[in-house]
């Protein structure tokens, strides 16, 4: 679990994890996340542990970096997108969803 420590990598790992699940759910219509979808979520975990920003918390909107570049960016976007409506249509399990409380986004660098 997180608590003190200042990574919040496994934080963001998670939530796009399951970002992604529900994006390949209703877009490829997998049980579970497709290889085309798992091999860019294995894109994203890797530049996520390579954030020079990894302290700053949730959301990555909120960094100075811009982790995502090329096709992880449109990937990511697009899975971003559908998290949002998801949420919309969906605020109870949407709140399950949510990263804990004390994980608060960074003020920049
Ligand atoms: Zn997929």
């Amino acid at each position: 679990m997180i608590e003190m420590e200042q990574d919040y990598t496994p934080v963001k790992k998670e939530m796009t994890r399951r970002m992604v699940d529900l994006y390949c759910r209703d877009m490829h219509g997998t049980d579970g996340i497709c290889p085309a979808c798992y091999k860019r979520m294995m894109d994203t975990y890797k530049r996520l542990d390579a954030c020079k920003f990894k302290d700053k918390g949730w959301p990555c909107d909120t960094c100075p970096g811009m982790c995502y570049s090329g096709d992880s960016l449109d990937f990511m976007q697009d899975v971003m997108e559908h998290a949002k409506r998801w949420m919309a249509t969906h605020p109870e399990e949407a709140a399950k969803m949510m990263p804990p409380k004390d994980v608060t986004p960074g003020q920049g660098a």
